[in-house]
């Protein structure tokens, strides 16, 4: 299953912009997904929470804060996942903020190379990770903007041990996702979890994993066929 031609194929369910627009249809299973990576983020149909894949699992934080394994039968309207191999580890000591988190990374990834995708895994113990999810939405859903401003849901972790499971895409893919960083959070013992807003960390190691091909899979929909992009 985990051939090398798709060893290093970032997979990409729909487009960021899609659900930025309020679809948030699922379109594709969760046990698709685990064919085509071990390692990623995502969202559930209707925008019931966030998606963190993290060695082959696939976890649900939901609106209460709950962390759950996903079924394989559930659908996702965005995802991004790949199967993760470390070409390069970075220490990680000290890191007060996401800021400095993302200096770091970048510091490593603009002297590799920033056209590329990178997959970063930081395992490690945290002072803090700020983290939100949000509750699932009907129909007719509104933008996800003005669903953030009511129905999402912040927590604030403290002295937890974890995964920071990140993505990081250049500068070119604005229209289809969104350039630079985005992390998820999962503790090791699988009861803390979300998108991340800011960490503070005390050590541990970051990885990191080139990524040079992308597949995208749009949605066979009437309704995200029309949507208006413009
Ligand atoms: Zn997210």
């Amino acid at each position: 299953m985990n051939s090398s031609l798709n060893s290093r194929t970032l997979f990409q369910a729909a487009l960021l912009q899609s659900l930025v627009l309020g679809h948030y249809e699922g379109s594709v299973e969760v046990k698709e997904l685990k064919r085509q990576g071990d390692f990623g983020i995502g969202t559930f149909d209707s925008l019931d929470g966030e998606l963190i894949m993290c060695r082959g699992r696939v976890y649900q934080v939901n609106g209460r804060g709950e962390v759950k394994e996903a079924d394989d039968r559930w659908k996702v309207p965005f995802a991004d996942v790949f199967f993760f191999e470390t070409d390069r580890t970075l220490p990680m000591k000290d890191i007060s903020s996401l800021d400095e988190l993302r200096e770091k990374a970048d510091g490593f990834i603009k002297n590799w190379g920033p056209n590329y995708f990178y997959g970063i895994r930081v395992h490690g113990t945290f002072e803090k990770v700020y983290a939100r999810s949000e509750k699932a939405q009907k129909k007719p859903y509104a933008r996800l903007d003005e669903v953030m401003k009511k129905d999402q849901v912040e927590f604030q972790f403290e002295h937890t041990k974890g995964t920071l499971i990140g993505l990081y895409c250049p500068s070119f893919m604005g229209g289809l996702n969104m350039p630079g960083y985005h992390f998820h959070y999962l503790s090791d013992d699988r009861k803390e979890g979300g998108h991340v807003f800011d960490v503070c960390m005390k050590e541990g190691k970051a990885e990191f994993c080139l990524l040079s091909d992308f597949k995208l899979k749009l949605p066979r929909s009437s309704g995200f066929g029309k949507i208006d992009f413009n």
